[in-house]
């Protein structure tokens, strides 16, 4: 028989989990509006060309990852591979430039890209974001780094590693480019064979392969953070003493060039030692000349990127989620067929009053519907039949306890919400 699965690379996230990422998504929310960021939502796919300009052609991405197809109008189309270049052609399409700079902008969403699926490594794989664009201030970045640590400590994780690393910009970087190349040149043999070929496309790209020789070689390569001039020099060193002054520690690791083009000074990743080999849970920094690359005026900006599934994962093995509560607080167990119209009835005025309430939809017998109020974790269970109506009274049941009291019907809403206020926080709290 034919089985349908999920596609390689991709998976669902089911309740359990895709509770934690709600909740992962308020606290970004809360907190990146705290520093003056607002939403943006983009499509999630562009014109092909969108990324091959801002990525770079000759990265791993471009090259290799993107999911680009032709769309029935001859266009040729990728799901993002990442959020950054979307948000700017955004910035420029809208001309955001004219609005109060710098533009402070969040985002969360899936991103694709084609790579070999392992732990922590996906196909599809959802992102955290923020851009600040329009200022060049060394304190944006270290705002921004400062954002990213602050959040990870706000769901709870503790043991996080920071690199920062300067990656120079166009005044200084085609000097180190050149010596570079040289050195590459010159162990040429030790190389692999994409390497070979990066020497002459695009050298930093060595610092990102993963084959242990090359990185064995790159080891000794010249390094752009001991070639950067004076401006880029001061610029990094004022994010350093930013990031002093905030008691942020920090690993300056002069390997660090993430695997994107766009990217010009400051650069940064935290890693997580609660994740396996995957174990890069956000990255960021500056691109001083990708709004001019979509045709906007000279603007600075920065930004970084947190993988939702690692970040999710490392805060679930911290065992920082607080709660993931799922229960429901009332279930109306309908005695019989005469009491279902005011069972519906009250299953409305329950939810009015913002108590969370269900009935059997199953053609369950009374003792049926009992067993899945258990199963399914409700607090309480209110007995509704023809009896009950008749009375006037009905019975609330405990759940957990076992214990039963009686109220009069008209002021079972009152009572339930008295009950579940003096109890423990309901779904309709749930964790925080
Ligand atoms: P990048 O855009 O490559 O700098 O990625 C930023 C963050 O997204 C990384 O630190 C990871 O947490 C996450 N990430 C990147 N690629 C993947 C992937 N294929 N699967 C899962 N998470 C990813």
């Amino acid at each position: 028989m034919l089985q349908f699965k999920a596609p390689k690379g991709t998976t669902d996230i089911l309740p359990d989990v895709a509770r934690r990422w709600q909740y992962l998504e308020r606290k970004a929310a809360e907190l990146f509006s705290l520093y003056g960021y607002e939403p943006i939502i983009t499509p999630v796919f562009e014109h092909t060309e969108i990324f091959q300009r801002s990525i770079g052609m000759s990265t791993d991405i471009v090259q290799k990852e993107m999911y680009t197809f032709m769309d029935k109008g001859g266009r040729s189309l990728t799901l993002r591979p990442e959020g950054t270049a979307p948000v700017i052609r955004a910035y420029v399409e809208h001309n955001m430039n004219l609005l109060p700079q710098p533009v402070k902008l969040y985002y969360t969403g899936p991103m694709f890209r084609y790579e070999r699926p392992q732990a922590g490594r996906y196909r599809q794989f959802w992102q955290l974001g923020i851009e600040a664009i329009g200022s060049d201030d060394p304190a944006i970045d270290a705002e921004t780094i400062l954002l990213m640590i602050n959040y990870f400590k706000s769901v709870g994780l503790k043991e996080l590693t920071l690199y920062i690393n300067s990656m120079g910009c166009d005044k200084d970087r085609p000097a180190y480019i050149r010596l570079l190349k040289d050195y590459a040149g010159e162990n040429r043999e030790k190389l692999c064979k994409d390497c070979r070929k990066r020497i002459d496309l695009n050298p930093l790209r060595l610092f990102d392969c993963k084959e242990e020789s090359c990185q064995l070689v790159m080891q000794d390569a010249p390094k752009m953070i001991d070639y950067l001039d004076e401006a880029c020099k001061e610029h990094f060193n004022k994010v350093r003493q930013y990031l002093d002054m905030q008691s942020i520690v920090y690993i300056i690791k002069p390997e660090l060039v993430r695997g994107l083009d766009y990217y010009t000074k400051t650069a940064f990743e935290v890693v997580s030692p609660l994740l396996g080999a995957q174990n890069a849970i956000g990255g960021g920094g500056r691109y001083n000349k990708l709004v001019e690359e979509f045709g906007g005026p000279p603007t600075p900006g920065i930004g970084f990127a947190i993988g939702t599934e690692r970040l999710s994962i490392a805060v679930d093995k911290e065992g920082a989620f607080v709660s993931t509560d799922s229960k429901m607080d009332v279930f109306i167990a309908i005695a019989d067929e005469a009491a279902k119209s005011a069972a519906i009835n009250l299953l409305f005025a329950l939810r009015e009053a913002k108590i969370s309430a269900d009935i059997d939809y199953m053609g369950r017998s009374l003792k049926g519907q009992l067993k899945y109020a258990d199963k399914r974790g409700f607090k309480y269970t209110v007995f509704l039949g023809s009896r009950e109506l008749e009375s006037g009274k009905v019975a609330i049941k405990n759940m957990e306890t076992g214990e039963q009291i009686e109220v009069p019907l008209n002021e079972l809403v009152d009572k339930l919400l008295e009950i579940i206020k003096q109890n423990q926080p309901s779904i309709s709290q749930t964790i925080d």
